[in-house]
């Protein structure tokens, strides 16, 4: 059994990380300001005595002292999943993305440094900006414009890596940093804004689904339950990455739209809305170092993926 802070565990991918952890005996801290996490997530696990959530902001100065609680819980690895993650919600945050990529890292990182934990970081493949090179491998440094909109989410994730990697050299800790590609599931908020959630909750009420540009955009979806194997494997693991924990499954928006129409059996027409600035062209993993430094690919199709998404959101807001 371990103890691990989790930050961000309130959130999507947060909260179905928890659930692994829990589900194996581990003993999980979950810190989360409910800013774009979901109380709802926190509530699930709250008759587990090996659960603890503190509501806190991990900029807060306080923060160590909050997590560690009247007992002075020691950690075995801090993981940071806190971040607004869909475009709006970032673009709606702007400053706040900045400083939970800057200053929340940091905090964490101290943490971790302290308790000589393991830390991981979750990085995205917004590191590659709208990339020149296809697929994006590791090694390619990216396309990031700097002063664009998206730069509050795209730069805040890559001094995020800096940090984690300048606190590796200078201190030896021991980290990880995955690179999380389109990731979609049941538990994603009705109004998260990205893509999927939009496009399901908009078939199944038979309005148009909104494609932005002319739909010949790609990206590649991961099933949050094959994103969540990926982590825990790098977790776990040997290797401290950068690694892409992604589904090299790659489509055009509207041919995911089509998918969307027909997996719902819904009537809805397509609509053609304005382009976002900066919105990359192309989006797919290479996953080559997951295979073979961490023996993990994914596993659920996106047309499985996709009607196990539709059955969840048809029950619940919350899947
Ligand atoms: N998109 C779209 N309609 C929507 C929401 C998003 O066509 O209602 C497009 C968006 O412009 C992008 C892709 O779908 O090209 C994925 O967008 P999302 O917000 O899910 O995440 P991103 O990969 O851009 O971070």
């Amino acid at each position: 059994m371990a103890t691990l802070l989790v930050a961000g565990g309130a959130g999507f991918i947060g909260s179905h990380f928890i659930d692994r952890l829990i589900a194996r005996g581990d003993q999980v801290i979950c810190v989360d300001d409910l800013s774009t996490g979901t109380r709802e997530h926190t509530e699930m696990h709250a008759d587990q005595p090996r659960y603890r959530f503190v509501e806190a902001d991990v900029c807060d100065g306080g923060i160590e002292a909050a997590v560690r609680g009247s007992g002075s819980m020691r950690f075995d690895a801090v993981v940071h999943l806190a971040s607004p993650a869909s475009p709006p919600a970032y673009l709606a945050r702007p400053i706040e993305t900045l400083e939970v990529g800057s200053r929340g890292t940091h905090n964490l990182l101290e943490i971790a440094r302290l308790d000589s934990a393991r830390f991981l970081l979750a990085s995205t493949s917004e590191v590659y900006g709208d990339p020149l090179v296809h697929p994006q491998v590791e090694t390619y440094t990216g396309n990031v414009n700097p002063i664009g909109e998206r730069s509050v989410y795209d730069e805040a994730k890559r001094f995020a890596e800096a940090i984690t990697m300048a606190y590796a050299r200078t201190y030896g800790l021991d980290v990880r940093i995955a690179r999380i590609f389109n990731t979609y599931g049941p538990r994603m908020r009705a109004d998260d804004g990205r893509v999927v959630t939009n496009f399901v909750y908009q078939a199944l009420a038979g309005d148009p689904l909104t494609i932005f540009g002319d739909g010949s955009q790609t990206r590649s979806f991961c099933y949050v339950d094959d994103e969540v194997a990926g982590l825990l494997a790098l977790l776990g693991g040997d290797e401290p990455g950068p690694v892409n924990i992604g589904n090299p499954h790659e489509v055009t928006i509207r041919a995911f739209a089509e998918l969307v129409i027909e997996l719902t059996n819904s009537r809805s027409t397509i609509e053609f809305c304005e382009l976002p600035a900066d919105d990359p062209h192309l989006r797919q993993p290479d996953i080559t170092l997951a295979r073979e430094a961490l023996g993990w690919e994914p596993l659920v199709t996106l047309r499985d993926g996709l009607q196990r998404t539709i059955a969840a959101y048809r029950t619940s807001s919350l899947g």
